[in-house]
């Protein structure tokens, strides 16, 4: 465990400046392709171009402080290729060279600032220390990693899986409904008052994730915190994850916590599901 705790901090500087590179010219042949959406280069640019001046790993302590806690309910749904809702776990089985599509529902509610905070869910790779005290994990003075955006979170995770843990995210704005995971924004309210719904096809023999669907309800109600808080839970459930048992975890059904960040318990979470262990329960061990 402490060798994995090493190499999650071991992204460096090369891989991060590979990104960048890598992110921009998948968004520009894509763009070239299909001849439109050239606001996503300039949203791209932007983030790229402030993580580059701003350091992939400043955080402003304000930052983690500001947040109130969230009060947001979130629904997951696994069906499988019938349309029946299992309750297996289920993990995406891809080439570790492949690139992971996770793309926005293009509409009037799929503004820009939303983009940019859905862009910084996936893409981030800043990561904070929070003392453990603060989410009744341990004494003060200890302290835990969490991770701002899966791309950081997930790139944190050793290349030892069994199944290639989905790495190499990709995002753009799609007006055809393709990609891996695919976020849609609406602006109806869910009746349960659900927040966040995630519905994954999966095919149960093979324990293997098809597709996930993920629908933010109420999507005007939602500060931009929030909306990146519950992005950030539901790409959770599209990687695999379902809820987690500590009420304090950003993968709680019902997200309470102040800080809704992406946890080391998650992430040996995602390795034991790449790992075919056999459960998709996020569970803290402090
Ligand atoms: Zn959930």
């Amino acid at each position: 465990m402490s060798d994995n705790k090493d190499s999650r901090q071991n992204v460096n500087e090369k891989q991060k400046e590979l990104l960048q590179n890598a992110t921009l010219r998948h968004l520009i042949k894509h763009n070239l392709k299909k001849g439109q959406n050239t606001k996503l280069i300039i949203v791209c640019l932007a983030i790229v171009g402030s993580l580059g001046t701003v350091g992939f790993f400043t955080f402003s302590n304000n930052d983690v402080v500001q947040n109130e806690p969230e009060h947001m309910k979130t629904m997951l749904r696994v069906q499988n290729l019938r349309g029946d809702t299992v309750s297996t776990w289920a993990a995406w089985k891809i080439l570790e060279e492949d690139l992971f599509h996770v793309h926005v529902v293009d509409s009037a509610y799929a503004t820009k600032e939303r983009q940019d905070a859905i862009l910084d869910t996936i893409m981030s790779l800043e990561k904070i220390e929070i003392d453990d005290s603060l989410l009744h994990k341990g004494p003060k003075g200890t302290t835990s990693t969490y991770y701002m955006g899966w791309y950081g979170a997930l790139n944190s995770i050793n290349n030892t899986t069994l199944h290639p843990i989905p790495k190499n995210l990709h995002f753009h704005v799609t007006d055809k409904g393709e990609g891996d995971i695919l976020i849609e924004l609406n602006n109806m309210p869910h009746p349960e008052g659900i927040s966040g719904y995630t519905t994954t096809v999966i095919d149960e023999n093979s324990h293997q994730i098809l597709k996930a669907h993920i629908t933010i309800y109420n999507v005007e109600k939602l500060s931009m915190p929030q909306l990146k808080t519950i992005v950030r839970h539901e790409l959770g459930h599209g990687f695999g994850l379902g809820h987690s048992t500590a009420p304090e975890d950003l993968m709680a059904p019902q997200i309470t916590t102040a800080y809704p960040y992406i946890s080391e318990c998650a992430l040996d979470t995602i390795e034991a599901l790449y790992n075919d262990l056999g459960t998709d329960e996020v569970m803290c061990k402090k």
